[in-house]
């Protein structure tokens, strides 16, 4: 456990032993610090339940807040909202595509037809319409590139993805810029958080948690989850260069 650096990081094993009351220099070293750093100690902890136990108030930051954080000062399960636009929305950068209902990994089954998922091993998963896009969110204070997974696109687009498909592959034009418009002017609420690389290597990278509209938060589309990982590789088969899933600042 590293408490000078304000980190609180320790693994168990089944094998670890813990002893209460230690001897020795280090254990020494570390009641001694632990007694003059009350105060350390005690905001960390509240931090962690204010992390673990965030009120039902969406507190939002800017982009500008946002990459003031460091590693220091930001822990594995926070998350922050930003309020934001699409002011440069690329449908080159949308892709749309046939893939497991379940994980998103891309299929040749057509849509709505059952099949049991070798990426996920879903029995009776339905082949459906999934988007992926790529895009850069703005506030006054910065920008920040992001990727929003298929039922993120869907709240950021206020359409379902068999829409969303239609539109894309059909080029209908006329959509594509009503679209575009509209995720120009209108904002939305996106929450980031750090990817694990924060508890893993201790560096901070921010990636996109959720999406959700200001009148309708609580029906916010559920965190991207891990197994978005294939939806993530279906989509860098159209786009390999423009994909990033990591939320990084723009210069
Ligand atoms: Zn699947």
């Amino acid at each position: 456990m590293c408490l000078i650096c304000c980190c609180f990081s320790l693994s168990t094993s089944m094998s670890t032993v813990i002893i209460h009351d230690p001897n020795g220099a280090r254990a020494n070293a570390l009641t001694d610090w632990a007694l003059t750093h009350q105060d350390i100690l005690a905001n960390r902890q509240a931090r962690v339940l204010d992390v673990r136990n965030p009120s039902p108030l969406r507190v939002i930051i800017t982009l500008d807040d946002l990459n003031q954080k460091t590693n220091i000062n930001t822990i594995q399960e926070e998350r922050l909202w930003v309020k934001v636009v699409v002011p440069e929305l690329d449908f080159d950068r949308v892709h749309a595509y046939i893939g497991c209902c379940n994980c998103g990994r891309r299929t040749d089954v057509p849509v709505g037809k059952a099949y049991t998922c070798t990426n996920c091993s879903q029995k009776g998963s339905m082949a459906c319409p999934r988007v992926t896009t790529n895009c850069d969110i703005s506030d006054s204070t910065g920008t920040r590139s992001v990727t929003m997974f298929t039922s993120d696109s869907e709240t950021l687009f206020r359409m379902p993805a068999e829409d969303i498909f239609r539109i894309k592959h059909t080029k209908d034009d006329i959509a594509i810029k009503a679209a575009t418009e509209m995720v120009r002017t209108k904002p939305i609420l996106v929450q980031l958080g750090p990817t694990v690389a924060l508890s893993k290597s201790n560096a901070l990278q921010w990636c996109l948690k959720k999406v959700a509209l200001e009148e309708n938060t609580e029906e916010a589309s559920e965190e991207n989850e891990e197994n978005d990982q294939a939806a993530l590789e279906a989509s860098e088969e159209n786009d390999q260069a423009a994909l990033e899933n990591t939320a990084a600042p723009k210069k």
